[in-house]
């Protein structure tokens, strides 16, 4: 399997190269040259499999040779043995039509560490190949980063840096982060936004001085292995619930677009989905995309659900580049408008292309909380904000066939945003004892100036240089 690049102009990688790289060199980012599909027959097939078997069934096809089915079943073995719930991410039943899968039982309690735990073991494994050395350097609003420090703490051959604005993240995030006291492990916070953060990195991948003397390695989503992580959690909620003989509506709590976008994957590659709902907070740039054709970013309004307090999603770019038939050329002239004007119409090819499939729906402070509310009060369930919302946009859609059930993805423990959760129900929900005695450890973290030279400099004395 080969990756190509959104903007046309990069060179094409394998699964290995691309899973290393940052973004591509045209400052684009990796997509599959094409999708690879399963046959109805073999995804029935795949009905009732462990979940790290389903996970190296509907992975092989991207990863190629770059990994055996040995091997990679191995490593779904070991990345997903970690979690708390022997399903991985189970499904519960809310009403007659409402699903919720939990994808929060990883060791962080973010969905983000389903792919990030695979990510972790593939970085090494493709490192003790290379006899190289890589530098992980993110920017995090909360959840992405504890969940990257987790999967990473204590490898050789990889450092972390990972920038969180100072002040921004929520006392259990921030403590996910600092209290892991691996020597490999910097964990910064810099005066600014998480916008600042995520600007500084993205200057650092395109900078020559850093990338020619370090292996810079990217572990948001652009990071392709992380969107075909999650593609497995839709086939397993759909199985589940009847696929491939009965289709399925998932609604999505969406901030960068990476979790969304892996439903897209999957109904690319063949399972049977009826609908992807984007849910937005106020936040709401792509709920407008997706309704109007207009993406243009605003400011960004703090919310209770911070991980989708996001006005720039990078990966829509490759819904866009799909969706708007391949053309990498007239990508990177349309993303060159948006970053000069910070708008874009979607052309008409985009916008028909993603209705297909994609319809959005927004929820402000008091939609999320009634949400929460009527889980609480009618189903038992207590659900965090980032869930609330997806929930919300689920209830709404009262547009789909009767017989289409909807999954919500469950994309936070309650604990982890307790204090919103309280306010809406009045239940403080405890702290799974997989987290340990998080509130007593020792912190680790430099708090530096938000400037660029001051970031480089910082990672620059402190990382290993790459070899090749
Ligand atoms: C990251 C995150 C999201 C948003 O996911 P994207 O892939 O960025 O769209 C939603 N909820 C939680 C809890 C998150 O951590």
């Amino acid at each position: 399997m080969k990756y190509v690049s959104t903007r046309g102009s990069a060179p094409a990688l394998d699964f290995e190269e691309v899973t290393l790289a940052g973004l591509a060199s045209d400052g684009g980012l990796y997509v599959p040259e094409s999708w690879p599909s399963f046959s109805a027959d073999e995804i029935a097939a795949m009905a009732g499999l462990p979940y790290a078997e389903l996970a190296q069934k509907v992975m092989q096809p991207f990863v190629g040779d770059s990994l055996t089915p040995e091997r990679l079943l191995e490593l779904t073995r070991q990345a997903y043995g970690r979690f708390a719930h022997a399903a991985v991410t189970p499904l519960k039943q809310l009403d007659e039509r409402q699903w919720v899968l939990e994808l929060f039982h990883g060791p962080t309690l973010a969905f983000k560490d389903v792919a990030l735990q695979l990510l972790g073991l593939l970085f090494e494994e493709f490192l003790g190949r290379r006899d190289d050395h890589l530098t992980i350097v993110g920017a995090t609003s909360g959840d992405t980063g504890s969940a990257a420090i987790d999967a990473v703490a204590g490898r050789a051959k990889i450092d972390i840096f990972m920038l969180h604005p100072h002040g921004r993240v929520s006392d259990v995030q921030r403590r996910q982060m600092t209290t892991v006291l691996a020597p490999n492990v910097h964990n910064i916070a810099i005066d600014g936004s998480f916008d600042d953060a995520q600007a500084m990195v993205k200057r650092m991948f395109n900078d020559p001085g850093m990338t020619g003397t370090f292996g810079i390695a990217a572990v948001n989503s652009i990071n392709w292995a992380r969107l075909m992580a999650q593609v497995v959690y839709y086939f397993a909620a759909a199985l589940q619930l009847g696929a491939p003989q009965r289709k399925v509506a998932f609604s999505v709590p969406t901030g960068n677009f990476g979790d969304v976008f892996a439903g897209y994957v999957a109904a690319k590659m063949g399972l049977p989905i009826e609908r992807l709902i984007v849910a937005t907070n106020v936040n709401d740039i792509l709920h407008r995309a997706l309704s109007t054709g207009d993406y243009s970013a605003g400011t960004v309004t703090p919310t209770a659900a911070p991980s989708m307090d996001i006005q720039v999603s990078s990966n829509f770019e490759r819904l866009l580049f799909d969706a708007g038939g391949r053309d990498g050329a007239a990508m990177a002239e349309q993303m060159r408008t948006f970053e000069a004007t910070k708008a874009i119409q979607l052309t008409n090819a985009q916008r028909e292309s993603a209705a297909a499939l994609f319809t959005s729906a927004r929820a402000d402070a008091s939609d999320m909380a009634n949400a929460m509310r009527w889980a609480h009060e009618e189903c038992g369930e207590v659900l965090d904000p980032h869930t609330a919302i997806a929930l919300h946009a689920a209830r709404a859609a009262t547009d789909l066939p009767a017989d289409v059930p909807v999954v919500t993805l469950a994309t936070a423990h309650p604990a982890k945003f307790v204090d919103a959760v309280e306010r809406a129900t009045g239940v403080r929900p405890p702290l799974p004892s997989r987290v340990g005695d998080l509130f007593e450890r020792a912190e680790a973290c430099s708090h530096l100036p938000g400037t660029y030279d001051a970031i480089a400099a910082f990672v620059a004395e402190r990382a290993t240089p790459k070899h090749g």
